[in-house]
């Protein structure tokens, strides 16, 4: 278990996860469509996220999209929350997380990767990489298996999250139609 911080404002803290390593879990009762936090860390576009990467760095999971080709370099607290399938977060405009539903304390606070990812392909192969993709572990009823690209995600699933908007601004532009 890692060192609990304690800030009376901050929902959550890391401990060890169910899903994979360690996780960010509630820490109070945490409301239907509350601001748990803003995702925070240094700006970065496409090419120096693959410098980090290429220089080990950063993982190749971390990088959080806030458009096409760019990103924020998650500082560490905030690259703790996991994906699921099922989660119980949304991110709004560029980097907010909101509860979806009331979070009890203990739960581990969850957001659907998959709602932010939207590769510039070509970019990526001719830099020598591949698309980051991984296996899911999430243990939900409606698990995919896989963590991959929103175009992955069925009809039924894409219009659940666009009509709700459970989606950052640059994927909304992107998928809206
Ligand atoms: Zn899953």
């Amino acid at each position: 278990m890692s060192e609990i911080l304690m800030d009376n404002l901050e929902a959550f803290t890391s401990l060890t996860s169910e899903i994979a390593g360690s996780g960010n879990v509630a820490i109070r009762v945490i409301e239907k469509n509350e601001t748990i936090c803003f995702l925070e860390g240094e700006k970065c576009t496409l090419e120096e996220i693959i410098a980090k990467v290429e220089n080990a760095q950063e993982e190749p999971s971390d990088p959080f999209a806030i458009g096409e080709e760019f990103y924020i370099d998650l500082d560490e607290k905030y690259r703790l929350f996991n994906h699921s399938c099922s989660p119980n977060t949304y991110i709004r405009g560029e980097n907010e997380m909101i509860a979806v539903r009331r979070i009890e304390i203990g739960e581990e606070i969850t957001f659907d990767y998959s709602t932010t990812m939207h590769y510039p392909e070509e970019k990526i192969i001719a830099s020598g990489h591949q698309l980051w993709t991984c296996d899911c572990l999430c243990g939900s009823k409606n698990c995919r298996g896989i963590i991959d690209q929103f175009k992955t995600l069925t009809p039924k699933e894409q219009a659940f999250y666009l009509e709700n908007k459970y989606m950052p601004d640059f994927m909304l532009k992107l998928f809206e139609k």
